[in-house]
C-alpha cells in the first residue's frame, strides 16, 4: 500500500508536545517530510530524533508562531531544505490557567491566547499559501476545539474565544483557496490527554466537571486527533474543504449523557 503522505512536505506547528508531536511522527511514517516547529526548541528536536530514529525525514525549527517573521521562518524551512509545502497542520495552541470567567480574565491573558491560537493560525497560512500554490496545491488543517461549538463547562473566555475564530477564519480561507488547490478544514477536539490539559486534570473538580459530559466516559488520546488530521492532510479527504470534523468522544451530540 503507498503511503498516504508519500512525496509530501509537511509544516506541524506545536510539534514537540500532545498532539503535535503524535502527529509529526505519524505523518513521517506515512511518508511525509516534516518541518516540526515548536515556540520550544529543544522539543521540536525531541520530535525530529523520535522520526529520524524511526527511518524518516524531518527538521526542527524553533519558532513562536504569533511572530510574523518566526512563522515565515518555518515556511522557509519546509522550501529551502525540504523542497515545497503540501501540508499545513496549524496546531500549536496554549491554554493559561488563568483564562477563566469573563470578569476575571486579565486582559493580558486575553491577548496572549489570541496571538497564539487565532493570530498565529492566520500567519502561518499567510506564510505557507504562497508556497503552497508553487507546489502545487495542498491541504490546511487547523486545529479549533469542540467549545468552537459548545460552550465550555468551566469557564475560559479567551481560549473559546480564540477556537471560535479559527473555526470561522477556516471557513473564510476555504471558500478563498477553494478554486486555488488549497483545501482548509478544522480539527475540534474534546479534551485530550495532554501536557495542555495538566493543570485543569490535577483538580478533581474540574476533571470531573469535564468527563461528567464525555458520553464514552473518558479523555482522548492524542493518537485518536492525530489520525483525523491525517485524514485531513491526505487526499483522502480530497473533496473536504470549510468542514469541521469533531472527535470529541460523544460530547457535542449530547444533551444528556448516559448513565
Ligand atoms: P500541548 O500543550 O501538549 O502542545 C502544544 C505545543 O504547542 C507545545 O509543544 C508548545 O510548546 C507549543 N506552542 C505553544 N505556543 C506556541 C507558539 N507561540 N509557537 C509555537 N509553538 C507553540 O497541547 P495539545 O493538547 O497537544 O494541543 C494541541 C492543539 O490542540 C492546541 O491548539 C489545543 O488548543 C488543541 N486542543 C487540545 C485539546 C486537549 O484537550 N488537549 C482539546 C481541544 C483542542
Amino acid at each position: 500500500m503507498t503511503a498516504r503522505l508519500a512525496g509530501k512536505v509537511a509544516v506541524i506547528t506545536g510539534a514537540g508536545s500532545g498532539i503535535g508531536r503524535v502527529a509529526a511522527t505519524l505523518f513521517a511514517s506515512e511518508g511525509a517530510a516534516v518541518v516540526a516547529a515548536d515556540v520550544v526548541a529543544q522539543a521540536a528536536r525531541d520530535t525530529v530524533e523520535q522520526i529520524v530514529d524511526a527511518g524518516g525525514r524531518a527538521v526542527a525549527v524553533a519558532a513562536d508562531i504569533s511572530d510574523e517573521s518566526q512563522a515565515a521562518d518555518v515556511m522557509t524551512a519546509a522550501t529551502q531544505q525540504l523542497g515545497g509545502l503540501h501540508v499545513l497542520f496549524n496546531n500549536a495552541g496554549i491554554f493559561p490557567g488563568d483564562d477563566g470567567g469573563v470578569l476575571d480574565t486579565p486582559p493580558s491573558t486575553w491577548d496572549h491566547v489570541m496571538n497564539v491560537n487565532l493570530k498565529g493560525v492566520w500567519l502561518c497560512c499567510r506564510a505557507g499559501i504562497p508556497a503552497m500554490v508553487d507546489s502545487g496545491g495542498g491541504s490546511i488543517v487547523n486545529v479549533a476545539s469542540f467549545v468552537a461549538l459548545v460552550g465550555a463547562a468551566t469557564a475560559q473566555v479567551a481560549y473559546t474565544a480564540s477556537k471560535g475564530g479559527v473555526l470561522a477564519f477556516t471557513r473564510e480561507l476555504a471558500v478563498e483557496y477553494a478554486r486555488k488547490g488549497i483545501r482548509a478544514n478544522a480539527l475540534c477536539p474534546g479534551p485530550i490527554q495532554t501536557p495542555l490539559l495538566e493543570e485543569l486534570l490535577a483538580d478533581p473538580d474540574r476533571r470531573n466537571r469535564r468527563l461528567v459530559h464525555i458520553p464514552m466516559g473518558r479523555l482522548g488520546r492524542p493518537e485518536e486527533v492525530a489520525r483525523a488530521a491525517l485524514f485531513l492532510a491526505s487526499d483522502e479527504s480530497s473533496f473536504m474543504t470549510g468542514s469541521a470534523l469533531v472527535v470529541d468522544g460523544g460530547i457535542t451530540a449530547a444533551y444528556v449523557t448516559p448513565e
